[in-house]
């Protein structure tokens, strides 16, 4: 008799990217700044994938106010 002790595993091991969708599938994983003009975070976007380092306003527009500086109007 020839018999050979072979425990099956029935473990299979969950994808790590599978555990992580479940757990934040709504929130990507993406960088946050603080805009300084509005005070409000906003995310990383694709357009800003090249020089999020000197992102600093959230839209054009705060940057806008931020260049025009003092009280215009
Ligand atoms: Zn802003």
């Amino acid at each position: 008799m020839f018999r050979v002790a072979r425990v099956p595993q029935s473990e299979t091991p969950l994808p790590t990217s599978w555990k992580r969708s479940l757990m934040a599938h709504q929130k990507p994983n993406l960088p946050t700044k603080i805009c300084p003009v509005c005070q409000r975070p906003f995310a990383w976007r694709k357009k800003w994938e090249r020089c999020w380092d000197e992102v600093r306003y959230c839209s054009d527009a705060c940057r806008k106010k931020a260049k025009s500086g003092e009280s215009c109007g």
